[in-house]
């Protein structure tokens, strides 16, 4: 089983509120954090933690613990600079998945750029869908996240199972990011380097459509 994820929204805007309020609906354990003290002062007595600060100074967010968070989402729109700087911290931190939501194609290159591991696009992703997804692990529908990037469910071929996940290497050999492993239908979000592959695994991975076709012509 998956253990409980730890999850922290930056930008209490209208997109971010919707998921954060979802997300503490839910009965999860959610950071918000935004630097308008209004807007946290509203999840006070909800969220497990409100934080007003500006999400810009890794500082601030090396002390709220973010790096041990299974998920950020930044939810900053209109300040395309600190949605930039504040994905350029959580990535140099190591943070597992930042999703950030973009405002235009411009910004949304710089994203993918910077590796944000997924961009969110609130036109089409509303805040309880995107919620659904990050719950339920039905992360297929993700399949098409932008003309580039997709998501994408394989099932380890006879060459892969026995492997572990280290051994093989999807980053380092193919710019690929392993999202989670499907067994029995239960989602594990974070799989151990050990972990060895078998038959009735589901990889669930996040890439360029490049690299995934690459990643398939040579093991799958
Ligand atoms: P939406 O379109 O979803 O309403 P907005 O772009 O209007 O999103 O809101 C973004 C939120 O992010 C605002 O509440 C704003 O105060 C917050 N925000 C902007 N810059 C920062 C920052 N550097 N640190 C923390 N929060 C920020």
């Amino acid at each position: 089983m998956a253990k409980p994820k730890q999850l922290a929204i930056i930008g209490l805007g209208q997109f971010g509120t919707g998921v954060a309020k979802s997300l503490i609906q839910k009965g999860h354990d959610v950071l918000v954090i935004d630097k308008n003290e209004r807007l946290v002062n509203e999840f006070r007595d909800t969220a497990t933690h409100a934080v007003a600060c500006d999400a810009t100074d890794d500082k601030e967010l090396k002390a709220l613990g973010i790096k041990n968070f299974d998920y950020v989402i930044v939810a900053i729109g209109e300040n395309i600079q600190a949605s930039i700087l504040t994905t350029l911290i959580l990535k140099d931190f190591d943070v597992k998945n930042v999703w950030v939501k973009s405002t235009n194609d411009y910004h949304t290159k710089i994203l993918e750029k910077i590796d944000a591991d997924l961009v969110i696009h609130p036109e089409q992703d509303t805040a309880s869908r995107l919620v659904r997804q990050l719950i339920n692990g039905h992360l297929l529908d993700y399949i098409e996240l932008s003309n580039d990037y997709s998501i994408v469910e394989i099932k380890p071929s006879k060459q892969l199972c026995g492997e572990t996940i280290a051994t093989i290497d999807l980053r380092g050999k193919y710019g690929i990011t392993l999202i989670g492993l499907k067994y029995e239908g239960q989602i594990d979000i974070n799989p151990s380097p050990d972990y060895e592959l078998c038959k009735q695994n589901v990889l669930i991975l996040l890439g360029h459509k490049k690299d995934i076709a690459r990643f398939k012509k040579a093991v799958i």
